[in-house]
């Protein structure tokens, strides 16, 4: 397996990122001590839920589940992250994560502090029945803890619409009455926002045409090569975008391996494809893939898929993060020395908690947008993040990580400080 958690651990990396951007946000405040205090309470989630929930599987025995939701920290308005049901899930990740939500919705202006949850398990291994039960064994067990103005659950890495429609369905039953703001991802039947499923992947595309606009010398948009890791919600829609923009897809990959065509491939077919076979026509593993001589990398599937053992080989001119935490400080530095820009994360796949923003204010206003709107407002957000990070970038010489850091931890810490939290 490509994706190395062994090494190091998802929150050690979130808090190094944190820790190289302190010297740079130190200047900004007059009272040195009450910043730095800020920066240890934002080493630590505010609440980790923990939880043993058991399901009934189909052949009537019984089995239990380490659940967990991390939440980070609230400041800046209620807590916002997804739900991860894979067998990775630990609460190292999700504390992780959740700290990257944090950052991510500050990065683009959005009035939430950051969560994430999840259950170790995989989902492939249930009956559709039996993932239904666990999906309402998990909002039985949040429930107390999440809502409108507490904490607002989507879909992550292998959960998505249907199972947030179970997850509403417990919750409003045991707070007995309707509050379709709870959960965002939803089907449209159930509230849902137009526009919501593709939002991640569109809105990196945004941002990467952005990204050319101002690199006009490293980058052309017409025929750049990419390849993209993993062909999940996020990775399908990405490269499914960038294509209609003229770039060239030369490999896209699943867990299981990537297919590779040097003249370009038809990403709609390969899904079709996997829809239909249940998987890829795999000519290339997903280590290679990595390697591959292309104008931009762009990592959507999980954490640690880039770290010191492949930084070196990278030969992409530019790493479009479009999963969480692609990319260990480590390998960070090496394609900082070797001028590879990375994208970050935290602004990359913004677009998803973007429009999520969008539909729990169409639900808590009762009042539901067209399309163009939804992808407009998202369009408006994401090119004025971009810019105010290329400045930062510009002017104070640092990397775009770096860029975006400063400029949400600032207003994260503005946020407590406001508050009187330190
Ligand atoms: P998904 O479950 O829809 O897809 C994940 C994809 O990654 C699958 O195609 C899977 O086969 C592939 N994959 C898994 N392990 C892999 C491996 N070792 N190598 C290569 N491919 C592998 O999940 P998603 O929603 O697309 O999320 C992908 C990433 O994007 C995650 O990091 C997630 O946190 C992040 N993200 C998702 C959203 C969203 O709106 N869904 C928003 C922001 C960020």
């Amino acid at each position: 397996m490509i994706i190395s958690r062994v090494m190091t651990t998802a929150f050690g990396n979130a808090k190094k990122q944190l820790d190289r951007v302190v010297p740079l946000l130190k200047k900004e405040y007059s009272d040195v001590k009450r910043f730095e205090k800020a920066v240890e309470l934002l080493k630590t989630p505010q609440r980790l839920l923990k939880k043993k929930i058991t399901i009934k599987l189909d052949n009537g025995k019984k089995r239990s589940f380490p659940a967990v939701r991390s939440q980070f920290n609230d400041a800046r308005g209620p807590f916002k992250g997804g739900v991860r049901f894979h067998p990775n899930v630990s609460l190292d990740e999700v504390k992780a994560l959740s700290f990257w939500m944090t950052v991510k919705c500050a990065v683009v202006g959005i009035p939430y502090g950051g969560s994430k949850g999840g259950i170790p398990v995989d989902p492939s291994t249930l009956s559709q029945d039996e993932l239904k039960r666990l999906s309402f064994a998990y909002a039985d067990f949040v429930a107390p803890d999440i809502g409108p103005w507490q904490d607002v659950p989507a879909p992550d890495v292998n959960t998505d619409s249907q199972i947030m429609a179970w997850m509403l369905e417990a919750y409003e039953k045991k707070v007995g009455h309707q509050a379709p703001a709870t959960f965002t991802g939803k089907p449209i039947e159930l509230g849902g926002s137009q526009g919501r499923t593709e939002a991640t992947g569109l809105g990196g595309v945004t941002v990467l045409k952005e990204y050319i606009k101002n690199n006009p010398t490293l980058l052309k948009l017409r025929g750049a090569k990419m390849a993209v890791q993993g062909i999940g919600n996020v990775g399908y829609w990405f490269a499914h975008f960038a294509q209609k923009e003229g770039f060239k897809v030369v490999a896209i990959s699943d867990s299981r391996g990537g297919i590779y065509g040097p003249k370009g491939l038809d990403v709609d077919k390969v899904l079709r494809e996997k829809e239909k076979t249940g998987q890829i026509k795999a000519n290339i593993t997903n280590e290679k893939l990595l390697e591959l001589a292309v104008d931009v990398l762009v990592p959507a599937a999980l954490e640690n898929a880039i770290t010191k053992e492949n930084a070196n080989k990278i030969k992409a001119k530019c790493v479009f993060e479009m999963a969480n935490g692609p990319t260990t400080p480590e390998a960070d530095e090496i394609l900082a020395k070797r001028k590879i820009d990375v994208i970050p994360d935290v602004l990359a796949n913004a677009g998803g908690v973007t429009v999520s923003y969008f539909e729990w204010v169409q639900n808590l206003s009762g009042y539901y947008w067209e399309k163009e709107k939804v992808l407009a407002e998202e369009r408006k957000i994401m090119i004025k993040a971009f810019k105010d990070i290329q400045e930062t970038v510009k002017e104070k010489k640092v990397t775009y990580r770096q860029a975006a850091f400063i400029l949400a931890v600032k207003r994260i810490i503005d946020a407590m400080m406001l508050r009187g939290r330190v």
